[in-house]
């Protein structure tokens, strides 16, 4: 393809997404293609000759389009928010069209300094004070992974320069809560430490990490000789945005030399709200910490952001240096390669830095501000309402629900819930997660798209109202 080529049909392709994100609000947030219908229409084999790009148009209207659902649609409050906002959108495009590659300082500056930048205005915006340094990973789980390979060369004493983890004397241990992030399970069990040695500490009747029990925990394992080595508290549980008390485990952590990560993935967005600080007070005391800018804030997928306070360990953990990626200027910079796991770097922090931009810090907080709002609102409703039952206090924009008809109980309710959940979601006019919570199914409503405005809220709750008392 030429400049000339990309030019046109560049031009059409923005106008193509312009359009979509446009005339989103009318088509069916849920995909309702049958498995295999996508490759079904699609040929199996590779086009021997150039196809124009008018024919790929053609099939993303009639093939690729059915087949999606729709994370940008107002009424999508499936999972958790994942925005692209647009000003985010195009600085992807900046960084796919530039095509370099940040495989140290010198293979393009501004790469590198740009990355600094943002992530050091993005520890600004949530308060976190200048002791810590950022990077930008691909995802929470690649973030925690580093966390816990840090955490497990502190407390070996860089035993990956000896006979790693298999040389140690005695196992170490990690701790987390018992709705932790699988991600964080992961990422214990890729780090080498083995499920026999990651403990799941119970948590208290708000779904929070017990620090009482997480002392015990750590107590008895070390009767048993084994090591304690890391902690991972979240700010903000998946399935109900619990949050675990910050300062109550780092004090633990501090006493048993653990190492301390926090997992902020999806809450951490909303540290930009001086008024959500107090969900995660203490984290200046912990060694890591993860926050997607990729969620709720409204970077395009990709963007976590790990901050670290000793970057000299993380450096120290992951650092290689093949003479071919040397440079004179070595002394002076950062070379990110040695920040995480992967060489090659994209131009990630420009869609972070046209998204900040162009929204302003004011713009971002206002529509968390919206937000926030809308979910006390559905809450109050839910509250008000006889036969409907908020399961978690709703501290951020995840509401955990149950419709119990008198009578329901036990797996009849299972039923009952997942047959209205599906029923919303066949609708296509609204998108809602069934998840299980102390044992029992709920749905969980998680607020946050970028186009979500009250009315959304408003149809969403007539629509929940219908569904749960209408059959099949
Ligand atoms: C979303 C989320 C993750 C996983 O994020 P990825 O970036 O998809 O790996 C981990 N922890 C929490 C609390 C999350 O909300």
């Amino acid at each position: 393809m030429t400049p000339e080529e990309f030019r046109r049909s560049g031009h059409q392709l923005i106008d193509w997404i312009a359009d979509y994100r446009t005339r989103i609000a009318g088509l069916p947030v849920r995909s309702s293609v049958a498995p295999g219908s996508l490759r079904a229409q699609l040929p199996a084999m590779p086009p021997e000759l150039p196809e124009s790009f008018d024919q790929i148009f053609r099939d993303l209207d009639a093939v690729i389009l059915p087949g999606l659902s729709h994370w940008q649609h107002p009424s999508f409050f499936g999972y958790f928010p994942a925005n692209g906002e647009l000003s985010s959108v195009l600085g992807d495009y900046l960084s796919t069209g530039l095509g370099v590659l940040g495989l140290s300082w010198q293979s393009s500056p501004a790469l590198t300094e740009l990355e600094e930048v943002t992530t050091d205005w993005v520890r600004q915006m949530v308060g976190l004070s200048p002791a810590w340094s950022g990077v930008i990973q691909d995802t929470a789980s690649t973030s925690t992974l580093v966390a816990l390979l840090c955490a497990r060369e502190r407390a070996s004493n860089y035993s990956l320069a000896r006979g790693g983890l298999q040389g140690e004397p005695a196992p170490l241990v990690v701790y987390c809560s018992a709705h932790a992030h699988s991600s964080v399970e992961k990422a214990a069990l890729l780090a080498g430490f083995g499920r026999d040695h990651l403990r799941q500490v119970p948590a208290d009747e708000l779904h929070a990490l017990r620090p009482d029990a997480l002392a015990a925990t750590i107590q008895a394992d070390c009767a048993r000789g084994l090591v304690p080595c890391a902690v991972v508290a979240t700010t903000g549980t998946t399935t109900c945005t619990a949050l675990d008390p910050i300062a109550a485990i780092a004090a633990v952590a501090r006493e048993h030399s653990l190492w301390f990560h926090v997992d902020a993935a999806m809450a951490g967005s909303a540290m930009i709200l001086p008024e959500c600080r107090w969900m995660w007070e203490g984290v200046e005391a912990a060694d890591s910490l993860v926050l997607n800018a990729h969620k709720w804030l409204g970077v395009a997928f990709d963007c976590s952001l790990y901050y670290v306070r000793d970057p000299q360990h993380l450096v120290r953990v992951m650092s290689t240096n093949p003479s071919y990626l040397q440079s004179s200027v070595d002394g002076q910079v950062k070379n990110l390669r040695d920040w995480g796991i992967p060489l090659g770097r994209r131009f990630r922090a420009l869609k972070l830095w046209c998204l900040i931009r162009e929204q302003g810090v004011a713009g971002l907080a206002a529509r968390l501000r919206r937000d926030l709002a809308n979910a006390q609102w559905l809450a109050a409703q839910f509250t008000a309402a006889p036969g409907w039952r908020l399961l978690a206090p709703v501290p951020l924009q995840t509401l955990c629900l149950r419709h119990e008809p008198p009578g329901l109980a036990g797996e009849d309710l299972d039923r009952h819930t997942l047959a209205w959940a599906e029923r919303v979601n066949r609708s296509g006019q609204a998108y809602v997660t069934p998840a299980i919570l102390d044992g029992r199914w709920m749905v969980r409503v998680s607020i946050g798209a970028i186009p979500t405005e009250r009315s959304h809220m408003e149809a969403l709750w007539g629509l929940l109202q219908r569904e749960a008392v209408s059959k099949d």
